[in-house]
């Protein structure tokens, strides 16, 4: 869970300014030896140095005593209960790390953080600059050739859908994102088929040029139904995005194996990263006549609600910062109207209303927001490990007209 979550202001600034003191103190320990350590080398390419770590807690017997990134490997027996270490734990198994540390009286947040959380903090505290470890989505368009009854963007049921996005309006987006913030670990456009997306070309040439290298990962995902034309694909290739190709193959669309087959063989051929996804479905949105509705009503019930919530997918469209992806989707469905709390931060505002912009950003990147209305998440299950999902028919197609194949 974000660590600034459902934090009053003063709550948010006490816990930074502890973190603060851990980073600047060199007195931080890592638990895991996971994968992650290395994910994050980009990260001390960004900073041009190592991370200073006291030590590395790990489970594994029979690495105690070895070294790691010049840091001693610990066994966690020697931690001291009550919480006297910081600790950023590095295990993809985050949960079950929680369960352990928490069992030693550690508090989650104030003794230890996720690895994404930490590299925000540490990169911000020790080097001044801002690092996202969640995944941002710049938005091109809400149009797309399919009408899927339950899709994630909502774009069926959207009320005023705006179309293509102009390429300046992109371009501008892009500019104060990447002027703002350093670096993103995930990247991806959305929310709508992004091979429909007329000037293409012209953002991808943008990130070609400018913002590729503030980005760890660049990804875009697709319904497979398009293969775009080779100028696409090879500025695809120049960019090192990594597509993800839905397998709506279970779905009735006609010719759907066919169409992803060709794109996957265009891609291979140039040599582009990409993925074929299977993934299950669930629906977030909660309807009219939805019961969980009125648990969802009960204002301490919503803020567990939220607190439970992990969407790692932020949004960033018009200037605002969205810490999640779904507030964006409902007020675009017109089920969300006038201001509320989830409605982002305002990049263009910032440097005349902020004292510091960039911790109020390096806020959002860690769950802080307005405390007040939850209006977004009154209409929504959420999503994390521990939330329920209602399982639904992967891309059931709604009757009526989706548009043509092709750009
Ligand atoms: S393919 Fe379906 S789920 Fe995906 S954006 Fe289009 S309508 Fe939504
Ligand atoms: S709107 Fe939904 S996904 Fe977003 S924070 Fe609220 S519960 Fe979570």
């Amino acid at each position: 869970m974000p660590m600034l979550k459902g934090l009053s202001r003063p709550e948010a600034l006490e816990l930074l300014s502890e973190w603060e003191k851990a980073i600047l103190g060199d007195s931080v320990y890592g638990f895991g030896l996971s994968k992650n350590i290395f994910v994050h080398a980009p990260v001390y390419r960004l900073n041009d140095d190592n991370f200073a770590l006291k030590g590395v807690y790990d489970n594994n017997e029979t690495l105690w005593g070895q070294t790691v990134l010049g840091c001693k490997i610990l066994p966690p027996d020697t931690i001291e209960s009550g919480g006297a270490a910081k600790i950023v734990v590095f295990n993809a198994d985050y949960q079950a790390v929680k369960k352990q540390l928490s069992a030693k009286g550690l508090k989650e947040n104030n003794d230890f953080i996720s690895v994404h959380d930490f590299w925000s903090l540490f990169c911000f505290y020790k080097y001044k600059r801002l690092y996202s470890g969640l995944t941002q989505c710049v938005v091109l368009t809400d149009r797309c050739n399919l009408n899927c009854e339950f899709c994630g963007a909502k774009i069926p049921t959207m009320s005023n859908p705006m179309g293509h996005r102009p390429f300046e309006a992109v371009k501008d987006d892009m500019a104060l994102l990447f002027n703002h913030v350093d670096y993103f670990e995930y990247c991806a456009f959305g929310v709508g088929e992004p091979f429909t997306y007329p000037h293409l070309a012209r953002v991808l040439d943008l990130v070609r040029d400018r913002y590729r290298r503030q980005v760890g990962h660049f990804f875009m995902a697709t319904n497979g139904t398009i293969t775009p034309e080779a100028c696409i694909l090879d500025k695809i290739r120049e960019c090192e995005i990594t597509v993800n190709i839905s397998d709506y193959s279970v779905a009735d669309l006609p010719g759907q194996a066919e169409k992803v087959a060709r794109l996957s063989e265009s891609l291979s051929k140039r040599s582009i990263d990409f993925k074929v996804v299977d993934e299950p479905w669930c629906e977030s949105y909660i309807g009219p006549n939805d019961p969980e509705r009125a648990v969802l009503s009960d204002p301490g019930a919503l803020m567990e609600h939220f607190r439970e919530c992990f969407n790692p997918c932020t949004c960033f469209f018009n200037g605002l910062y969205y810490p999640c992806s779904y507030s964006y989707t409902y007020k675009a469905t017109g089920a969300l109207s006038g201001e509320t709390d989830l409605d982002g931060l305002g990049f263009k505002k910032l440097r005349q209303e902020a004292g510091d912009d960039r911790l109020e950003i390096l806020m959002s990147f860690l769950g802080y927001h307005k405390q007040g209305g939850l209006k977004a998440c009154t209409l929504c299950r959420g999503r994390g490990t521990s939330v329920p999902v209602i399982p639904v028919p992967k891309a059931k197609q709604l009757t009526g007209s989706a548009e043509p194949d092709g750009v």
